[in-house]
């Protein structure tokens, strides 16, 4: 096995135990190596710090995957991890859909993995990890005997790996449109076409938390895309509840979800841009017993946090102008870039401007099928905030 040496002085990351290893962290490399190798990581005076994958191509050179010197990857290995991950999800209380492998979180880097009762959606994202892929498939079967395992490798970052983009089936072909359950709710998953793997688990905890504040209330949903919080609100005892979301493609998913789940009347949808509909709508006084926002993550680039602060601070301003006196904002971001903190300073600039106060109902993160690695900050990533409008 080859063997990477790091330089002198080791990062505290990678000494806290974060298993990413830049190409600049690393003095040198003994031994001929391919992408996707698994490689032994040394100090400069030679102390074992981890094995891992290697990609010489990627900015990420090497990722660890265990810290054990005595461990061997292999496919018992990758079986492992994915049984100890399901043996978690079960013990805090998860059993038909879940985030099964959170990347870095369940020690399987760059691998994700969502469960939807039967059906399995999961995404190869770095080399190392799709040279895996097929004891990934064969452990999948063995722990779940599923109906069906999807690939949605349909992502960009993967071509900084020097991978392809690719989706489809990796067992027999059968219908992409699957239904889950959520809460007592059903909603159709679009596993081939859907955004990311389909279905955004990472609010699943999250959407049960508006149930009391919408019974009877007005509702306007922000960036609804299938329409799941806003059927929660119908669900909860809403009034009434309008979605709002860019994509008619969205727009039309979350209708037949509220038909699903018998919501039609009280449930409808428009497709417009959010910041157009709720500017106009703060100048003809338009008003709402509770505004939820859940938008998109406005920067994948660090050098871009400020275009994502403008946008939260947008969206936060003129979703707060359309809240009752007394009535309720819902606010999400899922962007680890801006921290909890900087989030929460932002929409309270935001109520600021608006001349509204706040009174916290509670601060939030993801689902906690989406572990949370302490050190390890960019498992931590969503910010849900309920806060009552004064
Ligand atoms: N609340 C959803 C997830 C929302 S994802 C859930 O829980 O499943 C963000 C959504 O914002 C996407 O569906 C995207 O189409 C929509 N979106 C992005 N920019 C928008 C804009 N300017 N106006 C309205 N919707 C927008």
């Amino acid at each position: 096995m080859a063997k990477a040496i790091l330089q002198k002085k080791i990062s505290q990351r990678v000494a806290n135990g974060h298993p990413w290893i830049f190409s600049n962290e690393i003095f040198k490399i003994d031994g001929d190596v391919n992408p996707g190798d698994i490689i032994e990581v040394v100090t400069a005076d030679n102390k074992f710090v981890g094995k891992g994958y290697i990609n010489p191509k990627s900015q990420i050179t090497i990722r660890l995957l265990t810290r054990d010197k005595n461990e061997i990857i292999d496919e018992a290995f990758i079986f492992n991890r994915i049984q100890s991950a399901w043996e978690y999800r079960k013990k805090i209380g998860y059993t038909e859909n879940c985030r099964l492998i959170f990347g870095e979180a369940d020690f399987l880097p760059a691998l994700i993995i969502d469960k939807f009762n039967d059906y399995f959606v999961l995404q190869t994202l770095s080399y190392g990890m799709e040279v895996w892929k097929q004891a990934i498939v064969n452990a999948l079967q063995a722990i779940f005997k599923p109906k069906g395992i999807y690939e949605r490798n349909d992502v960009p970052v993967r071509e900084l790996e020097g991978l392809e983009q690719k989706k489809g089936w990796l067992t027999a072909p059968s219908d992409t449109t699957i239904v889950i359950e959520e809460n007592g709710l059903k909603f159709f998953v679009d596993i081939e076409n859907g955004q990311k793997t389909g279905y955004f688990l990472d609010q699943q905890d999250n959407r049960r938390a508006i149930r009391h504040i919408v019974k009877g209330a007005d509702v306007l949903g922000v960036f609804t895309y299938t329409g799941t919080f806003e059927i929660h609100a119908a669900h909860y005892g809403a009034k009434s509840v309008l979605g709002l979301d860019i994509s008619e493609n969205a727009v039309s998913q979350a209708s037949k979800n509220a038909a699903l789940n018998g919501y039609s009347n009280i449930c409808r949808f428009e497709a417009v841009n959010a910041f157009d509909a709720l500017k106009q709508w703060g100048k003809d006084g338009r008003q709402f017993d509770v505004v939820m926002l859940d938008p998109p993550a406005f920067t994948k680039n660090r050098e871009h946090i400020d275009k994502a602060v403008t946008g939260y601070k947008e969206i936060n301003l003129r979703g707060i102008k359309l809240v009752k006196p007394g009535g309720f904002l819902v606010t999400s971001s899922c962007t680890n870039l801006v921290s909890p903190d900087l989030f929460l300073n932002t929409v309270y600039a935001a109520a600021k401007d608006a001349r509204r106060r706040l009174r916290q109902v509670t601060f939030k993160t993801q689902s906690s099928d989406h572990p949370i690695i302490w050190g390890m900050e960019n498992t931590n990533y969503l910010k849900f905030l309920i806060v009552q409008v004064l």
